[in-house]
């Protein structure tokens, strides 16, 4: 019997409804493998937990005793990734499937004052922080105690295709059934451990519609500010993952609710209630009509979204210029924002740049004159710019109407067109330099 086996309470599949035919081809292959190869092999978090709740996973994880250096050995087209927690990346087409070990207790004896080296990260299998932050998570150890290294505990319920099966280590099952997200062990300690588990304690509920019970809701605003000892580039990809999981506008909601947006962003937003200058409108816009689109299984563009979290920002620092600003100088503003911004999380230039073609296209996409008008529609940012424009407009901005014009230039035809852009002058007036 798999060692920690005995601790689990075990779930036959007429109580829970999941079979291997839920599961995904690649998931499936990897599990095979693992079994030939003599390891055990489980379907576990995200997925487990979604599809007891009738949703769609966004991916499946696999969960083995096979040390990565195994697994990878056992399929081909796999990788292993990560030096902190070091899992295994398997391909199968586009599908990737993530396999983690068995992960152990750590013996909290290597402290360290700073992130470890890459040398140290190679040596050691297990370090903290002063704070009790887990630094590296490469000790390995018994299914049961895997469970308990999990966050929460609908996250932990591992389903095995050999009898269908569902391993519940943490009473998962009802609390999925009370709807009720409960953090593993104790709160606080597990916050500390990786403050980034708060994001993702509210993007749960957030997405699932759960409550959150006492400790597991407690402690986040106590600890909020650890998250900031989160490293940057990690918090970028969780940023993500909070907007664009189709429930955004809610997930901001709780942001907020419970201060952890100041551990995120460079701005202080106001309660989504109290939201009335038109900058901190216009976030709340973005983020519904964002959600709205991925419900209707259209993408979104991450760029168009950080455009809108940090227009409040910008607007502050427009608002300290003399007059309307000019292109230099929504530049200049537009540089010092995603600078700002950069040091709460990363933000890939990929990312910023197009951010930045945004603000910036404001500035041309307002100018009465045929030179603006037919630099923005080649533009190739045009769509975001234009979109971006009426949103500004919704949220009470006056934008000279040029929202509603834009729309009518496109629905025009070519003729149309240039009788619409007779209406405005050639050139730009220029402010003429008096020769001395
Ligand atoms: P989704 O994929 O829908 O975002 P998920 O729960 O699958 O949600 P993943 O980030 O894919 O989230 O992680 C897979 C599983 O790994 C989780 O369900 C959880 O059991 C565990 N896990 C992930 N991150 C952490 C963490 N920071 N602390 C503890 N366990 C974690
Ligand atoms: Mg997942």
């Amino acid at each position: 019997m798999l060692p920690g086996l005995q601790q689990a309470t075990v779930i036959p599949h007429t109580e829970h409804g999941i079979s291997s035919d839920h599961i995904s081809d690649a998931a499936l292959e990897v599990l095979k493998g693992l079994r030939r190869a003599g390891h055990a092999a489980y379907v576990v978090g995200g997925c487990v937990r979604d599809l007891l709740l009738g949703l769609h996973p966004k991916d499946f994880d696999v969960a083995t005793d096979a040390h990565p250096e195994q697994v990878r050995r056992i399929f081909r087209r796999s990788r292993i990734i990560g030096r902190r927690f070091r899992i295994v990346h398997v391909r199968f087409g586009r599908e990737i499937i993530e396999v983690t070990t068995f992960r152990g207790h750590h013996e909290q004896e290597n402290r360290f004052r700073q992130a470890p080296t890459r040398e140290q990260s190679r040596q050691l299998d297990s370090a903290h922080s002063h704070s009790g932050m887990t630094l590296i998570d490469n000790v390995y150890g018994n299914i049961d105690e895997d469970a308990g290294r999990r966050d929460f505990t609908v996250n932990a319920l591992y389903f095995t295709t050999d009898g269908n099966q569902l391993l519940d280590f943490h009473n998962g099952l009802e609390d999925l059934r009370q709807r009720r997200l409960r953090i593993i062990g104790d709160a606080r300690e597990r916050y500390r451990e990786d403050p980034v588990r708060m994001l993702r304690a509210v993007r749960f509920a957030a997405k699932l519609g759960f409550s959150m019970d006492g400790a597991t809701e407690q402690y986040l605003r106590e600890l909020g500010q650890l998250i900031e000892s989160a490293s940057s580039a990690r918090l970028f990809d969780e940023l993500m993952k909070l907007l664009c999981g189709g429930h955004a506008s809610e997930t901001f909601r709780l942001l907020r609710h419970y201060g952890l947006d100041q551990t995120l962003f460079c701005y202080r937003y106001p309660e989504a209630d109290a939201a009335a200058a038109p900058a901190d409108k216009l976030v709340n816009l973005a983020l519904g009509n964002s959600d709205h689109r991925i419900a209707k299984g259209l993408r979104v563009t991450p760029a168009f979204l950080l455009a809108a979290l940090l227009w409040p920002r910008l607007q502050q620092y427009l608002g300290q210029l003399d007059g309307t600003p000019n292109l230099m100088q929504m530049h200049d503003c537009a540089e010092k924002v995603v600078v700002e911004q950069s040091r709460q999380t990363t933000i890939p230039r990929r990312i910023s740049n197009v951010s930045k073609e945004i603000w910036e296209l404001q500035i041309r996409l307002e100018r009465k004159d045929r030179r603006s008008v037919n630099f923005c529609f080649e533009h190739q940012r045009f769509r975001a710019g234009y979109d971006f424009l009426l949103l500004r407009e919704q949220s009470g901005e006056d934008c000279g109407g040029m929202g509603e014009w834009w729309t009518t230039f496109q629905d025009f035809d070519e003729g149309q067109r240039i009788h619409m852009l007779e209406q405005f002058s050639a050139r730009p007036k220029r402010r003429r330099r008096r020769r001395r």
